[in-house]
């Protein structure tokens, strides 16, 4: 459980490298970029190319302009962390969307499409959260994961600690990949020889190489740990108390706000520092409170953030985390740029929350959070930022969809403006897929009346309309099963279509659970929970009454459904039946 992750070859022995990780720093620089971004393998068009660990494939790309030309990403959970590999440049593409792949499973053939000049297999390899310096977020040389099983020595019983939050980096250099962030205090396990170790502790520029409870290894900076656990962090001396109505405190750094005084709790927002708390109860008992490590001050949500509504209006912050003053004025912000066109959400979650605003790739977003916090969840799978566009409007953006750096401009594919699209609408519920062909994976559905708007030239996309055989590249629909993995287009049959809305839709079906069943974020037993309808909950399905109907109690069908208290999701259709049980 404990080992480091490793890349079997993407293609077969002996594999021929022809340019290395870092290579070429002239003709990256363009791109804004320190070098090449990952490995290139010398293969032959039409040469098989095979994931490189278990995982599950999360984007398969057709040649649409941009530099990486067809090619799949595919996703790697191994001990918490989130790996991902690309594999570009491809000819063909074996495996669709969502599916799941094992290490060496054989998923596309080599090519020579996008920007590339000669076939070959361009491999990169990220790690959400990591850092290179001059490299987009995540990015890090797949070259020590795919060689040999280094000798990692073995662990010692020697445990240090950090003093202050502190970077775990692949190398003993503050040059080298940054790997993730360690908290201060955090019990580290210190390989090989322990006594080495011990006297390298506190000395400047030496480094120690260590594991953390989860697995991961890597080198952190010796005159930043100690042999003890660190105390509580010292407390800003407490201000005369005033008499007061209410206290107001700040945190002193980004900080959750929990559902109860437990860090075991659910986050039901972030408090931004310099933001003000309002605590509730009496101000002369909080205030005793504040600074101490362990105790916890229960305080009205701040206005900026998001309510999920599980708590009203009211949360717990660590006391140890706050402070009564507002502390100096923040440093500048952090700005951020989607990746591709993304959803503004008024909440900090994917499931049962429209999005209140749709970004262009590439639109610069300010994050109103602490600028090097913002830095560290840039990239990362399942975490959010609270941002502002140029406009002014606010809300929340996934940060696995962002990243520091403006896009490339190979990256941009010009569009034409939604204004002049093409409307349509499914004459039933309808499939929108991630390819213009009914073999290729389904990533929505658009449901009747709903307005489809279609991409590009709409006199050529009227053309098409109602032709058997022919597709049409269409935006999602708003509440459709966005999973993001699909991007925000689709592909749905020309011949289910028509300009007209038709007549308005009859009266919606009402479903049962059997049992009390699980409602997911996307058709699939994979897909995140958002919910847990009870045994006999009425359920109001979102499609086609009739077609409802025939999949009710179907295996492998899933409905999309709202339940009476507004929350939307999927449920698996052989776990309902169309009356109380
Ligand atoms: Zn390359």
């Amino acid at each position: 459980m404990t080992g480091k992750f490793r890349l079997r070859w993407p293609v077969d022995a002996p594999p021929r490298i022809t340019q290395k990780f870092g290579e070429n720093p002239q003709d990256y620089a363009k791109f804004g970029q320190a070098g090449h971004e990952g490995v290139d393998f010398g293969v032959p068009t039409g040469a098989n190319i095979y994931a490189c660990a278990d995982g599950e494939v999360f984007d398969v790309r057709p040649e649409d302009g941009n530099a990486y030309g067809i090619h799949v990403r595919v996703r790697h959970r191994v001990n918490g962390h989130e790996y991902r590999t690309v594999y570009a440049h491809l000819s063909s593409v074996l495996v669709s969307e969502r599916q799941h792949v094992r290490a060496g499973e054989r998923i596309a053939l080599a090519g020579n499409t996008g920007n590339s000049c000669g076939p070959h297999l361009h491999l990169t390899l990220k790690l959400v959260g990591a850092s290179t310096p001059g490299y987009p977020a995540g990015v890090v040389d797949p070259l020590p994961y795919l060689e040999e099983e280094e000798e990692v020595p073995a662990p010692s019983d020697l445990t240090i600690y950090p003093t202050a939050r502190l970077r775990l980096r692949a190398g003993p250099t503050t040059s080298s990949t940054q790997l993730a962030w360690l908290d201060r205090g955090e019990p580290l396990t210190v390989l090989g020889d322990a006594a080495a170790a011990r006297t390298r502790v506190g000395q400047e520029e030496q480094w120690i190489r260590v594991r953390r409870v989860d697995g991961m290894d890597g080198f952190v900076a010796a005159w930043y740990v100690q042999l003890q656990p660190p105390g509580p962090a010292p407390s800003e001396p407490t201000p005369e108390p005033a008499p007061l109505e209410t206290l107001i405190v700040y945190a002193t750094e980004a900080l959750n706000v929990r559902n109860g005084p437990s860090i075991g709790t659910s986050r039901i927002a972030i408090a931004l520092p310099h933001e003000p708390l309002s605590a509730v109860g009496d101000p002369q008992a909080a205030l005793a409170l504040v600074g101490d490590r362990g105790e916890w001050l229960q305080v009205r949500i701040p206005i900026s953030s998001f309510s999920s509504g599980q708590d009203g209006s009211k949360g717990y912050v660590a006391a140890w985390y706050v402070q009564t003053d507002p502390g100096p004025a923040p440093s500048s912000l952090a700005t951020v740029y989607p990746t591709e066109d993304l959803n503004m959400r008024r909440w900090p979650t994917v499931s049962a929350n429209p999005p209140v605003g749709r970004l262009p790739q590439g639109t610069p977003l300010t994050v109103h959070d602490d600028p090097e916090r913002a830095r560290v969840l840039v990239g990362r799978y399942d975490e959010w930022l609270y941002v502002e566009t140029p406009e002014g409007q606010r809300g929340w953006v996934a940060a696995w969809y962002v990243q520091l750096e403006p896009p490339r401009a190979a990256e941009l594919v010009p569009e034409l403006a939604l204004a002049g699209s093409l409307i349509v609408y499914a004459t039933e519920a309808l499939n929108v897929r991630n390819g213009p062909s009914t073999g290729t994976s389904r990533i929505a559905i658009a449901l009747p009346h709903e307005p489809l708007a279609v991409v590009g030239d709409p006199r050529a996309a009227l053309s098409r309309l109602g032709q058997w055989g022919e597709w049409l590249q269409v935006r999602l629909p708003a509440p459709s099963t966005d999973s993001g993995q699909g991007g925000n287009k689709g592909y749905v049959a020309a011949w289910y279509v028509q300009t007209d809305p038709g007549p308005a839709p009859s009266p919606l079906l009402t479903v049962y659970p059997i049992e009390d069943m699980n409602m997911r974020e996307r058709p699939a037993i994979s897909g995140s929970l958002v919910g847990q309808p009870a045994h006999n909950t009425p359920l109001t399905v979102h499609d086609d009454p009739a077609r409802a109907r025939v999949l009710v109690g179907r295996y492998d069908e899933w409905l999309y459904v709202e339940t009476p208290e507004g929350l939307r999701g999927w449920v698996a259709a052989w776990y309902v039946s169309q009356t109380p049980t």
